[in-house]
Order: structure tokens, then sequence, then C-alpha cells
């Protein structure tokens, strides 16, 4: 996956200094922010979470034995089941279906595992014509951009922005209202369902013991997606079982009340297999198992916890860091608390550059996920990692080195602090941390000396 998270800081620094994708990302994260708190309150929500993290947590200690019995369940329902181990081998799997269909036009729903994997323009490079489905994300490819937030896409986009998009697209008027830019797309993309060869999916779960595909969604693509052409691709990760049918229920209204603060999507399409003797329906469903580094991740004591995710946003809606920039300044395809905990694991410490230091560990972000991933101590395990692998600044090792000496002579940590204190604004590099917060002033006395006075 091409990622880019080295440049955070100055993407940041380009889009806090723009005022239109820091206002919609703001007005929109707030929302939804309010919306899953309402939604949270009609529940004992906190018995909620414990559960989720339970089972997930069960699900995860015997992730083997739900991948077999899932592969079972669905290939009992004419599933076709598949597995990549890397997003080379689930794009060469994608390929060999295109090929084996003679597919030529595919419609997609939203999957963040579809980014993941680069699915558009390894098709595009197969000469298939790709075109998202979700409004969103249609938006985005329009643009010629990338998925901001997980489950906002466009977030990042004014109404502004998108009246002179499709102004430009479709002819709309320049002050279209929100209906008529709606209207435009859905003429185009009905077009496109129709002409479509093949659908191409996520998940939000798949049941083992049923092998019941289960999507979430609001506008009604991901059912026509899904059976109107003629071959129904699932991409799926590893960890997005739920062992039992009984979970399945729970599961849906916990994820769409943190993503978008509502008791459960407009639409939930339950897939079994492809139509059979139904007049509706695909007539084939292959889904692609991906592993794509989830069994590393698994494996590593300091990041597994990360595969309990539902993707769901609520992470992103909370972080204060978030919500300033969006989340293209991330440079990868997951964003905000939860993109920078997974960086670090799954691209490694030299690749995930900063990301681990873009939170302010106020712990928002761990307050509102519904399956309780401690977000915050996984970002400091980040950190961790980052100077355990030789990645830390030579200032921030001469720092912490400077502080070490400092702690063990109390002499020398009176004087430092006395230092620090008077000299804090004559060096330039504690003035740019000040800089950027109002209101900091150093206390006239240190601790010890208010300490000792008493
Ligand atoms: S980490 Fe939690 S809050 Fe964030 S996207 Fe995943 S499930 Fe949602």
């Amino acid at each position: 996956m091409s990622a880019e998270p080295k440049g955070y800081r100055e993407r940041s620094r380009k889009l806090l200094a723009g005022e239109n994708p820091r206002a919609a990302v703001t007005k929109a994260t707030l929302h939804h922010f309010h919306t899953r708190e309402r939604a949270y309150a009609e529940l004992p929500i906190e018995e909620w979470r414990s559960y989720a993290e339970g089972v997930k947590n069960h699900l995860l200690s015997h992730l083997e034995h739900y991948l077999d019995q899932a592969e079972r369940s669905l290939t009992a329902h004419g599933v076709q089941v598949h597995w990549a181990e890397t997003a080379q081998e689930a794009r060469a799997e994608l390929a060999r279906l295109v090929s084996r269909y003679q597919v030529k036009r595919v419609v997609k729903a939203k999957s963040m595992l579809s980014e993941e994997l680069e699915v558009n323009p390894w098709l595009e490079s197969l000469g298939v014509s790709v075109l998202e489905s979700d409004l969103g994300e249609y938006v985005v490819q329009l643009a010629g951009e990338t998925p901001s937030h997980i489950v906002g896409p466009a977030f990042h986009k004014t109404l502004a922005d998108i009246q002179a998009l499709f102004a430009r697209e479709f002819g709309t008027p320049p002050q279209a209202a929100p209906d008529v830019l709606a209207a435009a797309a859905r003429s185009r993309l009905r077009q496109a369902f129709l002409e479509a060869d093949m659908g191409i999916s996520g998940a939000n779960f798949v049941v083992a013991e049923t092998g019941t595909v289960a999507l979430i969604e609001n506008e009604g693509n991901i059912r026509i997606t899904t059976s109107a052409p003629r071959v129904h691709v699932v991409l799926v990760g590893i960890e997005k079982l739920l062992p039992r049918q009984r979970d399945l229920a729970p599961f849906l209204t916990l994820t769409a009340r943190a993503a978008t603060g509502q008791r459960l999507g407009n639409y939930v399409s339950l897939i079994r297999g492809p139509k059979g003797g139904d007049p509706d329906g695909p007539e084939a469903v292959h889904l692609i198992f991906v592993d794509n580094g989830r069994l590393r991740l698994l494996a590593d004591e300091r990041s597994w916890e990360t595969l309990r995710c539902l993707r769901c946003g609520a992470c992103l809606n909370a972080c204060p860091v978030y919500r300033q920039t969006g989340g293209h300044a991330y440079g990868w395809v997951y964003s905000g608390p939860i993109g920078a905990v997974m960086a670090p694991a799954m691209l490694g410490s030299r690749a995930a550059g900063p990301l681990p230091y873009a939170s302010s560990l106020c712990g928002a972000c761990a307050e509102v996920c519904p399956v309780k991933i401690p977000i915050p101590a996984l970002l400091l395990a980040g950190r961790q990692r980052a100077v355990l692998e030789g990645e830390a600044t030579a200032l921030e090792r001469g720092v912490i080195s400077a502080y070490g000496q400092a702690m063990l002579n109390p002499a020398l940590y009176r004087a430092g602090a006395r230092a620090l204190r008077l000299g804090r604004m004559a060096l330039p590099w504690l003035r740019a941390w000040s800089d950027g917060r109002g209101g900091l002033q150093p206390s006239p006395k240190s601790f010890r000396e208010l300490w000792s006075e008493r």
C-alpha cells in the first residue's frame, strides 16, 4: 500500500492554513460526535462495550477455528472463498475473477480494505472501469482524491466545493441544492449499476456460524452493488468475523450508534450466497479473506487489540487533532487515532514517521471506542517502538538523556528547572511549542520551592 505518513507535519501545516477543509471537517466530526453521544446514552453503554470487547477478544484468540468454520459455512451456501496473504495476492485473485467473468465494468461499495489494497488503480490498469457507488466516495473519486474519513470519505468537502465539482462534471447550477446534487449523482450511478458486470463490496461482519455477510449503509447503494451485477466479490479482512449469529444484532446497532449516532443503518444487507433459484441477485458470489499484515498484528502484544476495530470512525470524530486537519494529513489509508496506532505496526516505525505523536493523549478516542481499544496506551507503545527501532530524533534522544541525568542529580535538576522557566521564551524550539498554545505561563516558583516553604 502506498503510504506517506512521513510528510504529516508539512501536510498538517498546509491544511491548517486553509479555512475550507478545516471548517468542513470540524463541522462534520462534531455533528457525528454529538449524535453518537445521544445514541450511546440510550443504552447501558459500558456493558455493551465490555460485551463487544469480550466477543472480539474471544474471536481473535480462536481466529483459526472461526476462519475454518466461516469457510465451511460460506461454501455450504455456494459462496466461493479465496485467501490472500498479501495485497498483491488479493489483487491477483481479483484479476483472475475479472478475466474469468470477462468483466469490463465494476461498481464498488465503500470499503476501506479496497483502499488499503489499492483496488481501483489496479482494476483500471487491467482496462476495467470502476465507479464508486457511495455518494461520498463518488465525490472523492470525481475530485481525484482519496477518502479523508473511514465513514465520511468527503468530510473535508464543503457544500460549495461539491457544487463547483458537480457544476463542472454534470453542468448542475453553481448554487444547486443538495437534493439536486444527489439526483445528478443518482442518475449517473443508476446507469452504471445496470451496465456493471461485477459489484465489489467490503463486509462489516462475516458470521462464522452461519456464513452470513453483513453490510450496513444509509444510501441503498450497497444493496444494489451486491445484487444487480452478475458477480459479487466481497473483500474482507480476516479479523472481521463474528462467532455466532446472535452476536450480529448487538454489533450492528453498536456500529451504527458509534459511527453515525443511528440506532441502526438505514439498510442492513445479510448476504448468504448467489441467487440460486431466486429471480434477483448475482449468479456468483466470491469472498476474499485478506491478511495483509493482520496476523503479524495479532502476534504483536503491543498491537493486537487494534484488530478489534469496527472501522466506525468514532475515534476520529472525538479526536481534537484529527478535527483540525482531517484525514489527508496522515498520508495513508487509515487516519486519526486508529490510523496513528496501526501505522507503526503495519508499516514499521520508519514509514509511520511522526503519526504516533499526532495526539495529545487526551483519551477521548478510548472513551468512545465501542470495542474499548486502549488507543492512548497503544500510541505510547508506538512511540516506544520508534525509540527502540532507532527512529527518535537526535534532539529527542539528547533531551531524554539530559532529563535522565537531571533526575539522578537533585542540584542539576533544580538548576535545569530554573533555567527552563527563565529561558523558555529565549529557546526557539520551546517558543515554537508554546506559540501554538494560549496562556502558557511558567509558575514563578517550582513545586519543590512551594513544598519546602510549607
Ligand atoms: S478504534 Fe474504535 S472508535 Fe476507532 S474506528 Fe476502530 S472501533 Fe471505531
